[in-house]
């Protein structure tokens, strides 16, 4: 029997070579399936290792004034917070951000957002909107993942040494307290960019509740205003004001502008949002939105939450009416409770770029140049053209405009305070 027994062993060993060999290759061929898919799945975000988020608002620190009164030594910025008794998002339903976080986030150019209440109005909006950029620069100057950022020309310099370029904006034009003084101040003091509004009127401007009952529109005080601002090369920021002060804002200015948080009217009408044809204006102005992701603003379904699909259709919707030059990201981190599902805190930025870049049928393709364009080159452009006009408009002299008293006046009657009892000074 020793033939057969040869012919046995000789099958078997056939049969398990062939065998391994099949293995074999149905393993290379499984692990080459998904490497193909993983490739593409993460091209998406891998644009981000050259060209990181830049994200035009974040309000860390008003979560600083709000849970430790400006110390910043309560809060340890190097630390993942999400779990933290304090400053994790059990016990803080707004605390979406630290170092950990931004980094997993790609985020590489921050505008921190110097808020205050517009219960300061007519009060103490000064010296709070000044503690609001000391704290600021108190957290920058105290961790070396982070460096303060004025110009668009900083930023490269910043990204190379791993660190995130940060600017300065004040949200709210009652931080000025109707000063054209108050505002060159802030410039000196590195704010880049200042929303004209908060969600309370100025004596100059209508915010964004006025919708279809304009008190002033942007008066010929608050033109005064923007023009100082494009003299000066600080950003003028129109999220948080009224559609109309847009349209103002957008005839009136010599620069380019932004919204630092808002989304699409058109799909979602919250009066936050930004109307079509304003979207159109600012393509002529050669501006920027940059998508809120607040859930009331990308969702006006209330039966579900808002998830990251949503923040994707009005990035491709504005993508689409005005072009890829004109968008970009500014979530709100901080500053919203109700953040969309897979888009939770800071780190979540590259699963934008991973869906956009995989992108439906109906869609528009993302190449890697509009995903940089998205994350970062957009808003450095923006910047570039503000400090290039102020480089012309600053050889002219500083506006010395003077809001009326009778203004005044009126702006304090509307909010039912008395004239007089709140303004101490006059200019
Ligand atoms: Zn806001």
């Amino acid at each position: 029997m020793p033939a057969l027994q040869c012919n046995q062993r000789t099958r078997g060993i056939i049969l398990f070579s062939l065998v391994t060999i099949a293995v074999t290759i149905a393993t290379v061929v499984a692990v080459t399936w998904d490497s193909i898919d993983c490739d593409r799945l993460a091209r998406g975000s891998a644009a981000l290792r050259s060209v990181p988020v830049f994200d035009g608002h974040n309000d860390l620190a008003n979560t600083i004034y709000e849970l430790a009164n400006n110390n910043v030594s309560k809060f340890d910025f190097e630390k993942n917070t999400t779990d933290d008794p304090v400053w994790g998002i059990k016990a803080c339903k707004e605390c979406m951000t630290d170092y950990p976080r931004l980094v997993k986030g790609s985020v590489g150019a921050q505008f921190w957002s110097a808020y205050v209440s517009c219960k300061t109005q007519y009060k103490d909006a000064v010296p709070a909107t000044l503690r609001q950029i000391d704290v600021i620069k108190r957290l920058v100057n105290k961790y070396k993942g982070l460096r303060l950022a004025t110009s668009h020309k900083e930023v490269q310099d910043i990204w190379d040494a791993n660190q995130i370029a940060s600017f300065i904006g004040v949200e709210g034009g009652h931080s000025i307290d109707s000063s054209l003084a108050i505002l060159r101040i802030y410039y000196d003091l590195g704010v880049r960019y200042m929303t004209l509004t908060h969600t309370c009127n100025t004596p100059w401007a209508d915010a964004s509740p006025a919708l279809g009952k304009p008190v002033h529109n942007l008066t010929e005080f608050g033109k005064k205003v923007v023009l100082e601002m494009n003299r000066l090369g600080m950003v003028v920021d129109l999220s948080h004001v009224s559609h109309n002060v847009m349209r103002d804002a957008l005839n009136v200015t010599k620069a380019p502008l932004m919204f630092s948080h808002s989304s699409v009217y058109a799909i979602c009408n919250h009066h936050r949002n930004v109307p079509d044809d304003v979207l159109l204006q600012l393509k002529k102005n050669d501006g920027i939105i940059m998508i809120n992701f607040n859930n009331d603003f990308v969702n006006c379904n209330k039966s579900r939450n808002a998830t990251l699909e949503d923040v994707v259709e009005h990035i491709n919707y504005v993508r689409k009416l005005i072009g890829v030059d004109h968008v970009g990201l500014g979530a709100d981190f901080n500053g919203i409770s109700e953040p969309p599902v897979g888009l939770e805190d800071v780190s979540k930025y590259p699963a934008i770029f991973d869906r956009l870049y995989k992108h439906r049928e109906d869609e528009l393709a993302w190449t890697k140049d509009d995903l940089e364009k998205l994350a970062s080159r957009n808003m450095l452009r923006v910047l570039e053209r503000v400090e290039k006009v102020s480089e012309t408009e600053s050889k002219t002299t500083p506006l010395e405009d003077v809001i009326s008293v009778d203004e005044l006046k009126f702006a304090q009657k509307q909010e039912g305070l008395t004239p007089g009892s709140c303004q101490t000074t006059q200019e």
